[in-house]
């Protein structure tokens, strides 16, 4: 089996949509990962407003990969009643799997986010980093937080470069991957359901009648 490269890909997935597959699947093709683990969140210890119960999350994830013999998922966070952080879930992972490296996937907005998650300063020491581009994120808004100069942050937003790795000291690798733009979020996508409208193409259609036959993101009166 080619490689220890795996990428990790952690996300409500409330519900999933094409946004995240097609991350996936991109960030797997160029970095050459062997396998994507998929790793849906489990349910905040205070419910967030309109966050569908972790088994549900789990089921739309499962649904929506399992086609994809290079496309996995995990239950390590949505089993456990209390809250997960990446950082230890990544820990535990490396614990299984010492000889693995793993590449955590994310857009720009969840990158932006790190420096409040739990023990930003050890994720450096267990995971790589493929930050993918994102409609209505631009690589330039990264200026000041990672180690690039600004002319290759424009490179990017512009479209001119198409993937830039950073050196960096560590001998962990962080990629800025420019991805297939596709505008498409989960937050819509609940609004859409809420309003009675369609969801179609938005994300794969085991996963849309999912949604339908679970009554799933409907106004509360409707379900
Ligand atoms: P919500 O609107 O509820 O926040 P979301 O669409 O942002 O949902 P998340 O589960 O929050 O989905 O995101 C999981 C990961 O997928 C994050 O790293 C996020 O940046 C990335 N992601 C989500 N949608 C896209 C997209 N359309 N293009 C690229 N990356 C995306
Ligand atoms: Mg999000």
């Amino acid at each position: 089996m080619k490689g220890n490269k795996i990428g990790i890909f952690g996300g409500t997935f409330n519900p999933i949509h094409y946004g995240h597959l097609r991350a996936a699947e991109e960030a797997r093709e160029v970095i050459g990962l062997r396998e994507v683990i998929f790793i849906p969140s489990g349910n905040p210890p205070l419910k967030e407003e309109d966050l569908a119960p972790a088994e549900h999350r789990y089921e739309m994830t499962r649904l929506s990969i399992e086609t994809n013999p290079l496309f996995h998922i995990s239950d390590i966070e949505c089993r456990r009643p209390e809250k997960s952080y990446t950082v230890e879930t990544l820990a535990s992972l490396k614990e299984s799997h010492p000889e693995r490296e793993f590449y955590l996937i994310l857009g720009i907005d969840s990158f932006l986010d790190i420096p409040s998650w739990y023990q930003p300063e050890r994720l450096t020491e267990l995971t790589n980093f493929v930050i993918v581009s994102r409609p209505g994120f631009r690589f330039s808004i990264l200026s000041g937080r990672i180690a690039v100069d600004a002319d290759i942050l424009s490179g990017l937003d512009s479209g001119d470069i198409k993937i830039y790795k950073i050196p960096h000291g560590s001998g962990r690798e962080v990629f800025l991957l420019n991805i297939t733009p596709l505008d498409i979020s989960a937050t819509a996508i609940r609004g859409l359901v809420r309003s009675g409208m369609s969801i179609k193409y938005l994300l794969p259609e085991l996963v849309e009648s999912y949604i339908i036959s679970n009554r799933l993101y409907q106004l509360k009166s409707e379900r």
